[in-house]
């Protein structure tokens, strides 16, 4: 039988009405009106006017919960909500303080949809902990959040501001502010990477924050980095839990749900992993040329029709036995076995002004910050197939970018690296960065070519660095769970670790590190935990003794996680 175009777009069709579907009853079923006032300049029809207009109709078609009025800047009412900035969307002002300057677009879509269901309910549903900080606020809080449409990380950090100020009207306002219809306060701010969150004009927050990170950071009025939780009596009992939301891990979601097994997946950041800063994946099956983020939300919305998908929640500990006991920063799960996708996170240059620079024009997403630097001079430091797709990102957005690589050939596939030359993106061959230096932010770097010796400084905006990833690993080493001479998480071919009951799938086994090999290793590692399960190899003495798991360097004696 032939499948044509037909048949998958039909597919898509049935998969987004029964969501529709799905949206439209949790609409219905809100107590409340939610009324939206846009607030534009007069004479000013900009696309961001009608961007905003077209979401709003978008869900309006979904609900009549939603009205929308439309005002000039010199109306009242503006005066009223001191409404200043066209467009600007006030969701219920009678109840809250929340503004969006610029429009909902892209990624922002999603912090909209979840601040009309919230304030639909009028519920913040902060988590217990965090209303427990939130109790302690006695002070006014102007939260700003710098976002952009093409970055996946804004929506997790807009909702922990429509949370906080959803709990606490009285006292906490919030604006979101999208960097391209005001670079003007970006600039003003200094944010030169989204996310970024002030409260009070304080920098409390670079990058998405846990919910109960956030929280803590607005009470204190500083930047907080880890939240100690307290006990949680709300204990998840599962027969896996998957520790990471990129594509290994949302396929074995899909696979373990599929063979009947309870499963939780955890994951501390954005869903998708790496995947969802990738601009264009063309290697894929099935998707001759698709953005990274499009492809993590098919995924996403394909594994949360099986899985449970706890986000925003960072796996703190891992207490053995049988179950084992996976504490986050928000609950417990009970758990028979555990597979560790922890995925990569990108690997710092180490040159001074690195970190000194970080989110003032140094970036390690082109699709988030890549809209800061639209007219700008930037460099991407690196010469792999993520060098070379955010180079062309960044001179779709309109910087001015060439790459700096620190050999003469570049590591990335011969057809990524010809749309160089089609693009007219120069290389600077056999160059490394030394330092990166500047004021407030970024305005120089220091070049040196390693095979004439030669040290030279460039002016640039920014610098892009993509130098490849090192696997995370930290929980695995926590746990005990032993390391390859690379550095990558130990497995044998069944993707068992030297752990029992504890697998590995993606990039934090290493290997090739593509998004097939991901989703593949996910699917392996679920089967075998399937096959696991129902004859534990653990619990028969002869049986582990012929695993390659007893080839591991530092495996486990048997009955480890009894
Ligand atoms: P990568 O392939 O490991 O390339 C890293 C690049 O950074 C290399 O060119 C390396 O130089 C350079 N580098 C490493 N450390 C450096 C340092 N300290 N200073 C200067 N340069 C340094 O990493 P990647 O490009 O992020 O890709 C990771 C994986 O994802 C790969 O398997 C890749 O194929 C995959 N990926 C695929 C796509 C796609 O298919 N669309 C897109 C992105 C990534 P040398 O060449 O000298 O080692």
């Amino acid at each position: 039988m032939a499948w044509g175009h037909d048949h998958t777009d039909k597919t898509a069709e049935n998969a987004q009405q029964a969501f529709l579907k799905q949206l439209k009853q949790t609409f219905a079923s809100l107590p409340n009106e939610i009324p939206i006032f846009l607030f534009s300049q007069r004479g000013k029809e900009d696309v961001f006017v009608d961007a905003s207009r077209q979401v709003i109709r978008a869900f309006r078609g979904l609900t009549d919960k939603i009205t929308l009025k439309e005002f000039n800047l010199d109306h009242e009412l503006a005066a009223k909500w001191h409404v200043d900035s066209s467009p600007t969307l006030l969701i219920d002002p009678d109840h809250y303080n929340i503004r969006w300057i610029g429009a909902p677009m892209g990624e922002e879509g999603r912090s909209f949809l979840e601040a009309m269901l919230l304030m639909g309910a009028r519920k913040s549903g902060l988590s217990d902990q965090s209303l427990k900080v939130m109790e302690r606020l006695e002070e006014a809080r102007n939260i700003k959040i710098f976002v952009s449409p093409t970055c996946p990380y804004c929506p997790q950090q807009v909702v922990n501001g429509l949370k906080a100020a959803i709990e606490r009207p009285e006292l906490v306002s919030l604006e979101i502010i999208d960097i391209q219809c005001r670079p003007d306060l970006a600039e003003q701010y200094a944010a030169h990477s989204v996310p970024q969150a002030f409260a009070n004009d304080i920098l409390i927050g670079q990058g998405a924050q846990q919910e109960e990170v956030f929280v803590s950071s607005l009470l204190k009025l500083e930047a907080q980095t880890i939240f100690i939780p307290e006990r949680t009596e709300k204990v998840v009992e599962t027969d896996v839990v998957i520790i990471g939301g990129g594509p290994a891990g949302l396929t074995a979601g899909i696979y373990t749900e599929r063979s009947g097994l309870r499963t939780a997946v955890i994951e501390r950041d954005a869903l998708g992993g790496q995947v969802a800063l990738t601009p264009i994946v063309e290697n894929y099956p099935g998707f001759t040329q698709v953005g990274g983020k499009t492809l993590v939300d098919i995924m996403v919305s394909h594994a949360l029709q099986y899985v449970q998908i706890f986000q925003g929640e960072e796996v703190l500990d891992i207490k053995p036995g049988q179950p084992m006991e996976v504490l986050t920063t928000r609950r417990k799960f009970l758990t028979k076995t555990i597979l560790l996708a922890t995925g990569a996170t990108h690997r710092q240059l180490g040159v001074p002004g690195e970190q000194q620079f970080s989110g003032r024009g140094v970036s390690y997403c082109a699709t988030c910050d890549g809209p800061l630097f639209k007219g700008r001079k930037v460099i991407v430091v690196g010469g792999g197939n993520s060098a070379v797709t955010e180079a062309l990102y960044l001179k779709h957005t309109g910087a001015s970018v060439s790459i700096v690589h620190r050999r003469d050939k570049l590591r990335a596939q011969d057809v990524l690296a010809n749309q160089l030359e089609i693009n007219g993106i120069p290389v600077v061959w056999n160059t490394e960065v030394k330092g990166i230096d500047g004021k407030q932010r970024v305005q120089k770097v220091k070049l040196w070519n390693n095979e004439t010796g030669e040290i030279s400084e460039m002016a640039v905006d920014g610098v892009f660095i993509a130098v490849g990833y090192e696997p995370a690993v930290g929980l695995a080493e926590k746990i005990g769970v032993a390391l390859n001479e690379d550095g990558y998480i130990w497995h044998d071919s069944l993707h068992r670790t030297s752990v029992p009951g504890i697998y590995s799938a993606g990039d934090v086994e290493g290997g090739y590190k593509q998004i097939v090999t991901a989703t593949g290793q996910g699917a392996a590692a679920a089967m075998t935990i399937f096959e696991d399960l129902i004859n534990p190899y653990w619990k028969n003495e002869e049986q582990f003794r012929k695993t390659d798991v007893q080839s591991s360097p530092q495996v486990q004696p048997i009955g480890a996680i009894r």
